[in-house]
């Protein structure tokens, strides 16, 4: 057997257990009884320790190592799997296990911790896990590579290539040009929430409407399912079985209806990649910044546009007659895309959101360039979120404590969020020059769209990076400014009569 046999060999062996850990994961978040879990953890513990030992084991190393000196004798797709193997591979086998099994656990308490600790707005019940996560991380980044800045290594773990200097260019675009732009539209905004919004709309009705929407944007169902859980989420385990969840708020019809609409956005994107890559590593979509970009294009682009309630606000309204009969298809569109200053990043608005993570990224920075204590997170959130939302937090629920990722150990996650809004952004403009996206969109054929982006991004899965990406769709690097541009055009439309 030649080395590449035995990698492919070695590694369909861990697909068999991805699948069972995955099938398994999918369960627990939907539905599993609760009494199920302590026996469930304790099974799936030694599954996932058998799994662990194959990822790190001598054999696997001794061919994944001796095909990354010698990979002039592979095609560029091996290639490819095999950097990525390599890379995967030294992000687990620097750290000493010792060190691995006991961020595990840190990991696991922290999160349960930390959920104590926003349910009683109690920053100080979190802070001693959160102070052991933040040094832990520091030193893992420093086994994986000593000469890098710490939260270099952890940014490219969400978005290859991805660099403090980079995010930094980026942040600074969205600061001189976004903040004062916002702080204009919040200035003219109406205060009243108008009432078909928070209206109630009985859940059956909803799910029913989840299920129209499926339809609309041709959700393959022999590939795929919908099912409800507490948080909304994309799951899979290849291109032919692709799951996602929504949850249905009965006072707040518009986050099931555009969550839906994001999570089909990640799961038309893992129905859409070819299925040469089922059997490698390269099987999914590109990136946390590219995925994202693709399922905010489907929320925000199609979804909150006024073409595609004008093809479907009829049936909305039909729906939902008694909430709906008196309001116009354009009190609606404002109504949907209305900006306000929240305190709850994933309750933001398409403008403000950015901020919000504008926010999340100054502070990472800062704890990873040793300038703040942990002690002091607290009172730096909540001074940045009144230089840049006028917002006055009240207790750590609302601010700091807000959030799971941290608690997790997701450290240089949250600027991927703002990265994939700006993607989708530089995307679309790009998609604009070749479609009559407002024709196409109007006239719900959303089937085109969909076959554009399956042949410019989504077929591909990880075989291309994300810079890679952009350069082939947009024929330039990643350019924050269609972003600004987008979001200036949309709101300056909504709310300063189209003036800047
Ligand atoms: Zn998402």
């Amino acid at each position: 057997m030649s080395d590449f046999e035995s990698f492919k060999a070695i590694q369909k062996k861990q697909k068999a257990y991805q699948l069972v850990l995955g099938i398994a994961s999918w369960d627990s978040n939907t539905e599993a009884p609760k009494a199920c879990f302590p026996y469930r953890s304790e099974m799936l513990s030694i599954v996932s320790g058998e799994y662990f030992s194959m990822q790190t084991g001598d054999e696997y190393k001794k061919v994944v190592n001796a095909l990354y000196e010698n990979m002039d004798d592979l095609n560029d797709i091996q290639q490819k799997e095999i950097r990525k193997a390599k890379k995967d591979l030294d992000k687990i086998d620097k750290i000493p296990k010792k060190d691995f099994v006991e961020y595990s656990k840190l990991v696991n308490m922290s999160q349960r911790e930390w959920e104590e600790a926003k349910e009683n707005s109690d920053f100080n019940h979190f802070k001693p896990y959160l102070e052991k996560i933040i040094k832990f991380k520091k030193k893992i980044a420093k086994y994986r590579n000593p000469d890098e800045h710490p939260y270099n290594v952890l940014l490219d773990d969400f978005e290859e290539d991805m660099t403090i200097e980079k995010y930094d260019e980026f942040f600074k675009t969205v600061k001189e040009e976004l903040v004062p732009f916002v702080k204009k539209i919040l200035a003219v905004k109406d205060d009243e929430m108008p009432s078909f919004i928070t209206a109630k709309y009985p859940k059956d009705k909803q799910k029913e409407f989840v299920e129209y929407l499926m339809g609309v944007f041709g959700f393959d169902y022999d590939k795929g399912l919908l099912k409800e859980s507490v948080h909304p989420f994309t799951w899979n385990t290849h291109s032919k079985d692709v799951r996602f969840t929504v949850r249905y708020l009965e006072n707040y019809v518009f986050s099931s209806i555009f969550a839906a609409i994001h999570e089909l956005g990640h799961a038309l994107y893992e129905q859409q990649i070819d299925d040469m890559f089922d059997m490698t590593n390269l099987k999914s979509g590109a990136s946390m910044g590219i995925h994202e970009s693709q399922s905010r294009f489907y929320e925000n682009m199609i979804g909150r546009s006024r073409m595609f309630w004008e093809a479907h606000y009829p049936k909305l309204q039909s729906m939902f007659s008694p909430q709906l009969k008196n309001v116009s298809l354009d009190d609606f569109y404002k109504g949907i895309n209305r900006v306000d200053e929240t305190f709850i990043r994933v309750e933001a608005d398409e403008l403000t959101y950015p901020l919000h993570i504008l926010i999340r990224y100054e502070i990472e920075r800062m704890i990873f360039e040793d300038e703040v204590e942990v002690d002091d997170l607290p009172a730096l959130w909540n001074k940045k979120m009144k230089q840049y939302l006028n917002l006055e937090v009240e207790d750590d629920a609302q601010g700091i404590l807000q959030d799971v990722h941290w608690s997790a150990g997701m450290m240089g996650y949250f600027p991927t969020y703002a990265l994939g809004s700006a993607y989708s952004a530089q995307i679309y403009y790009a998609m604009r020059e070749q479609l009559d996206f407002d024709k196409l969109v109007k006239d719900n054929d959303i089937e085109a769209i969909n076959k554009w982006l399956q042949q410019n991004i989504h077929c591909f899965g990880k075989s291309m990076t994300p810079k890679e990406i952009l350069k082939r769709v947009t024929g330039e690097p990643f350019n924050p400014k269609h972003y600004i541009r987008y979001l200036k055009e949309k709101y300056s439309e909504l709310y300063l009569n189209g003036k800047e």
